[in-house]
C-alpha cells in the first residue's frame, strides 16, 4: 500500500534514532515542517525539537518540504532556522520532492522523507520512490481532538 511508510515511528520526529538512519545509509533528509518539527504557526522550535535538529544537521543535509502557502511566515522560518525551505510543495505530488533532491544533491537512496501525515509528506515519498518515516505530531502540540480522530485513521491505514 503506497500509504505505508518504510519506517514507523511511535513517537514524535525527537523520538526519530538518527543512528538507525545512518546505519541505514541516509545521508539526507527531506522534513515536514508544521507539527513534524515546528507547531502550525509558531515560527520557532520547542526544546526538544531544536536539539534533535542540532544534532541531525551535523549528520545529514537538511531541507523542509511544506505544503505551507504563507510564504512571509516560511521566509521568517528559514532564516530562523538557517535551513532552506521548500514551501507551497502541493505534496503528494513530485515536483516540490524533485526540488528537495536537487537542493540536498543526494541520490534517491541516500534520502527519507519525513512527516506526520499518511497522505501527503508518506504517500507523495513513496510515490517519488523515496524512504519515508512517519512520525507523530509533536508532542507539545495540543490538537483538536477531530484532527486526531482523522489523523488516527489514516496512520491505522498506514500501518496495514
Ligand atoms: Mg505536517
Amino acid at each position: 500500500m503506497l500509504i505505508r511508510p518504510t519506517y514507523y515511528i511511535d513517537g514524535d520526529i525527537t523520538d526519530l534514532d538518527q543512528e538507525m538512519l545512518l546505519e541505514a545509509g541516509i545521508k539526507g533528509l527531506i522534513l515536514d515542517l508544521d507539527s513534524t518539527l515546528m507547531a502550525p504557526k509558531t515560527g520557532s522550535l520547542d526544546a526538544e525539537a531544536d536539539r534533535w535538529l542540532a544534532r541531525a544537521r551535523e549528520t545529514f543535509k537538511i531541507v523542509i518540504l511544506s505544503n505551507n502557502k504563507r510564504r512571509d511566515y516560511l521566509d521568517a522560518v528559514e532564516k530562523k532556522l538557517d535551513l532552506f525551505i521548500i514551501g507551497h510543495a502541493a505534496k503528494p505530488w513530485a515536483s516540490g520532492f524533485e526540488k528537495a533532491l536537487e537542493h540536498l544533491n543526494l541520490t534517491k537512496e541516500e534520502v527519507a522523507a519525513v512527516g506526520d501525515r499518511a497522505l501527503t509528506d508518506i504517500l507523495g515519498g513513496q510515490l517519488f520512490n523515496i524512504r519515508t518515516i512517519l512520525v507523530m505530531p509533536l508532542k507539545s502540540i495540543e490538537e483538536p481532538a477531530l484532527k486526531t480522530c482523522l489523523r488516527n485513521i489514516e496512520r491505522s491505514l498506514a500501518r496495514r
